[in-house]
């Protein structure tokens, strides 16, 4: 299919060509490094608090610090915020977080230097209600909006004040979601719509968002906002978020799965990384991210993706000039569809991705070895356990496996020394691309054969080689610095060749500290299964070598990535983030804010606590009414700050239960979880 790209090229990095908007002294777009901000979470009127949050902030590396202003009197409060911090010698620009009160926007644009609106609810009420408007209905609804925001627009022109456009796909309007859906093209049509305001006023210091907790439609709404911009001739800079990413481990790959995807095309000007903790440190997630980015356009070249039908002109750097180009792509980066695979046993097809442990670097592999991938061997019983983030295959190398396995796990050897084993059941042999036209004993079940670009881009092109059978399985290594597009170029080619063997994408990583390990490999591998890329991850990252704890201590401490354990959640997380396999509970969490009701970290903790083994639930934790039942977007269950110390619960977008007392809230969402059949004991 002809495709408009959303980036420069899906082959050579560069970044995507921006206009710069003033911002305070802090200038953004254009060739201007990609700006980390944060936001507050401290309540707005306390100007103390709130300060020293910045100041923690700031000096963690936050260039822009965003404090909601949920009424007149938190906007006017801003003032003695921004007095206190300039008397302490901090000049880092503010802004104000705008939801539903156009009078706080106003007051907040003349003293701050950016206010971020919210299109769906800037004009717009959300009863979740499905209205049929007319055209001439519809224009009249722009018309009434035209006329609330405008004031803002020239506000923000007088005093020089810069605006985010910040649409998030939980609160997109009914007016929009009646026209659109809750689609990626709603979100892009509700900032349009509010960007034409602007422009008809002459304002252009302006920055866009299409944040959402499903990076699927997260990364869909950036790339259609783009190509929509190319079509209109606009090029604003770009502020990329995960909504409610949530904490810890998952709060982390989430947001590497979804900003990362982006930057890997060289697409965002900005970076907020929203987690359920304290804002600082979102700060060094952030930076973690953005600076993989900065000697990324010297990495070795990737075949082009061939018969573009647009001569890719030179960006110039004229931005009204510059045209993205088009391509001829055999999937489109606008809608999820998994690449169509043959099913090899297990792997391929219908089947959800499979994980691959490594243990090739372990000398000794006993049967505890395989408690940090899922399996635990219970003696008494003589059987194996296994956990929903059990692995389903172990590469073991050359290292002879002489115990019973359990029964779901496959074993994969190196070839060679698969030769030789007299028992070869589930077990599987890894071949090098040359060895497996060379080899005459192979698997009548299952061949890896691992191959890299320029080995795929011969064998399409040259008529010597025989087909590979349906026993193979492809394992797509690369050591290209550029490497998720290196591998989305090899997708590209199988396509291309209507080649339907399934792939294992397989990265291998080293010096690297854990948290780093883990954003990295969210990023390089989440970014092809949002493209529905991939029928397994393998991620070979562990030093084992003799495993002791003090030595995978020191390891650690040396920044030799990561355990076993730690590989395989990373591996599940990405698959879950990526919704591609869901092997746990998902919390759909707010970062919390000078709205929030109750301590939303301590909260998320106790509802983790008591049910993190409910795999495949989504529960939305929020901080406040105001935003929650629509940023929770498609959680199964919903928990809510409704007043101080009051929860109100949903079950999806209903609400079941309101103003339960905080201190028996949790259980009574416990309850309701079992009420509607979605509760399991834990084991
Ligand atoms: S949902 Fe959370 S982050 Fe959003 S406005 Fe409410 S308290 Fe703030």
């Amino acid at each position: 299919m002809i495709t408009q790209l959303y980036c420069n090229s899906l082959t050579k990095f560069s970044r995507y060509k921006t206009r710069v908007v003033t911002i305070g002294d802090v200038p953004l777009g254009g060739d201007n490094p990609i700006r980390i901000q944060s936001m507050t979470t401290t309540d707005t009127m306390d100007t103390i608090a709130t300060v020293e949050q910045s100041i923690r902030m700031i000096d963690a590396g936050c260039e822009y610090v965003r404090i909601t202003a949920p009424s007149i009197k938190e906007a006017k409060n801003l003032e003695n915020i921004k007095k206190e911090l300039r008397a302490r010698g901090y000049t880092t620009p503010l802004i104000a977080d705008i939801h539903f009160t156009p009078n706080a926007a106003e007051l907040a644009a003349r003293i701050v230097e950016k206010v971020r609106v919210n299109p769906g609810n800037y004009a717009d009420k959300k009863k979740f209600e499905s209205i049929d408007y007319t055209d001439n209905a519809y224009e009249i609804e722009l018309e009434r909006i035209r006329e609330r925001f405008t004031p803002l627009v020239k506000i923000c022109k007088e005093y020089g004040t810069a605006m985010r456009i910040g649409t998030n796909h939980g609160s997109l309007s009914d007016r929009i979601l009646s026209r659109y859906g809750d689609t990626p093209l709603g979100m892009v049509e509700s900032a349009l719509e509010f960007l034409r305001i602007c422009e008809d006023n002459n304002y252009y210091n302006i920055v866009l968002s299409m944040k959402a907790s499903n990076t699927q439609v997260m990364v869909q709404a950036y790339r259609l906002l783009i190509q929509k911009m190319q079509q209109y001739g606009m090029s604003y800079p770009l502020h990329l978020g995960v909504t409610e990413a949530g904490e810890g481990e998952d709060g982390r790959i989430k947001s590497a799965v979804g900003i990362g995807t982006l930057l890997e095309d060289g697409i965002g000007d900005t970076v907020r990384v929203s987690l359920t903790e304290d804002p600082e440190f979102e700060i060094p997630v952030a930076k973690a991210l953005v600076e993989r980015y900065s000697n990324r356009a010297s990495h070795k070249a990737i075949p082009e993706v061939q018969s573009s039908k647009f001569k890719v002109q030179e960006n110039t750097g004229q931005l009204s000039t510059f045209q993205l180009p088009t391509f001829e792509l055999p999937y489109s980066p606008y809608d999820y569809k998994r690449r169509e695979t043959l099913e090899v046993i297990n792997m391929g097809g219908h089947n959800v991705p499979r994980v691959i442990a490594d243990f090739s670097g372990k000398q000794v592999i006993t049967p505890a070895s395989f408690f940090a991938v899922g399996y635990n061997y219970s003696v008494p019983l003589d059987k194996w356990n296994l956990t929903d983030q059990a692995c389903d295959y172990i590469f073991v190398g050359d290292n002879k496996i002489d115990f019973q396995i359990p029964g779901t796990l496959g074993l994969i050897y190196n070839s060679a020394f698969w030769q030789n084993l007299e028992n070869t059941t589930r077990c599987y042999p890894l071949f090098s691309d040359n060895e497996f036209f060379t080899t005459v004993k192979k698997s009548t079940e299952l061949n890896f054969v691992s191959v890299d670009i320029d080995f795929l881009i011969q064998y399409f092109n040259s008529s010597t080689f025989q087909p590979f059978d349906n026993t193979v399985v492809f394992v797509f290594e690369t050591s290209n610095e550029h490497g998720m597009a290196e591998q989305r170029r090899m997708f590209i080619e199988l396509m291309n060749n209507n080649c339907k063997v399934p792939v294992i994408i397989k990265r291998n990583y080293s010096n690297l500290s854990e948290e780093k390990f883990q954003l990295h490999s969210s990023t390089d591998i989440g970014a092809l299964f949002l493209d529905g890329f991939g029928d397994g991850i393998w991620i070979n990252a562990c030093q084992f070598e003799p495993f002791d704890f003090a030595q995978d201590k020191l390891n650690r401490e040396q920044n030799n990535c990561t355990s076993p354990k730690n590989a395989n959640a990373t591996s599940f997380g990405i698959l879950q983030a990526t919704r591609n396999r869901i092997s746990k509970t998902e919390y759909i969490s707010c970062p919390s804010c000078g709205r929030t009701l109750f301590d939303l970290q301590e909260t998320t903790a106790k509802i983790r606590n008591r049910t993190d083994h409910l795999k495949g639930v989504k529960i939305g934790i929020m901080g406040c009414i105001v935003n929650g039942p629509g940023e929770m977007a498609d959680a199964d269950y919903g928990y809510v700050g409704t007043g101080v110390g009051k929860i109100t619960l949903y079950k999806g977008r209903e609400v079941v239960e309101r103003n339960i007392g905080s201190e028996k809230a949790v259980d009574a969402l416990v309850d309701l979880i079992k009420k509607y059949g979605d509760w399991v004991e834990k084991e």
